[in-house]
């Protein structure tokens, strides 16, 4: 399994990355883990967009799914398309609310969204806390519900025994520790610092996102074999997070970076 960074920039794109979006590969098998803001481009440096098995999402925020409209476009107006994509709807795994949300953000009017169905181009399977499927190759993909401002999902992906868990965005939650149990790697958010910030509220606020300490506290919890630190915005020091982090968890930690490819094994 082999994991590549499209972007890793939290809560928006920033200076030197896009936002959130990952590229997993097993086999023959090619998934997106998020599409956020620029990642589109960033997914033609390293895999033609036709090969893809599937796309997922974590949830509906822009930062992780606003490319998915690029998708659209790349599928339905590809002059070379090697295949008649009507006939081959590419698997998408999102929150119940996708084919709504993404065509209301593909469509330019009122107008054209009335006669807009993404349908024609791709097979929407709802997620939900829990659910199980089964992709290409033996590529299993696993869902639990995490604790952000929306229905939102941290995922697992596994083949050949290898497992990555991606926490999406997400507070601290016993179900991310629960779903990473064992993992090889998680891929975990870190938004912000644990302390210096947060005045007379004393620490960060709850369901929104992890601070760097909180990122190291779920990893030694679920015991994964490695942290990888994703989604810091521009705003912050990634440097200060990855600190906090080692500093909860005594395995590998390191901050990921755009274009960084990781052979799992
Ligand atoms: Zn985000
Ligand atoms: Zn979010």
């Amino acid at each position: 399994m082999r994991l590549t960074v499209l972007g890793c920039s939290g809560s928006g794109p920033g200076p030197n990355s896009p936002a959130s979006g990952y590229l997993i590969t097993a086999g023959d098998t090619a998934l997106t883990l998020d599409l956020g803001n620029g990642t589109f481009g960033a997914l033609q440096r390293h895999l033609d967009p036709w090969r893809l098995s599937a796309v997922a999402f974590s949830h509906l925020h822009p930062d992780h799914c606003a490319d998915f409209t690029a998708l659209v476009v790349h599928r339905r107006y590809h002059p070379f398309a090697p295949f008649d994509a009507t006939a081959h709807p590419l698997p998408v795994f999102a929150p119940a609310e996708a084919p709504d949300r993404f065509a209301r953000a593909y469509v330019a009017s009122a107008a054209e969204l009335a006669e807009t169905d993404l349908a024609d181009s791709f097979t929407f399977h709802p997620v939900t806390d829990g659910a199980e499927a089964e992709l290409t190759d033996g590529v299993r993909l696993r869902a639990r519900a995490v604790d952000h401002v929306c229905e939102a999902y941290a995922l697992r992906v596994e083949h050949a025994g290898i497992a990555l868990v991606y926490s999406g965005d997400t507070g601290p939650c016993e179900s991310l520790v629960d779903l990473a149990r064992g993992a090889d790697v998680l891929l975990c958010e870190a938004t912000w610092p644990h302390t210096g910030v947060w005045g007379e509220a004393g620490g960060p606020p709850r369901g929104v996102h992890l601070s760097g300490r909180e990122a190291g506290e779920h990893a030694a919890a679920a015991g994964v074999g490695r942290l990888l630190l994703t989604h810091v915005p521009s705003w912050f020091s990634a440097e200060e997070l990855l600190a906090e982090a080692k500093g909860a968890f005594d395995g590998p930690v390191e901050l990921v970076a755009p274009d960084a490819r990781y052979d799992l094994g």
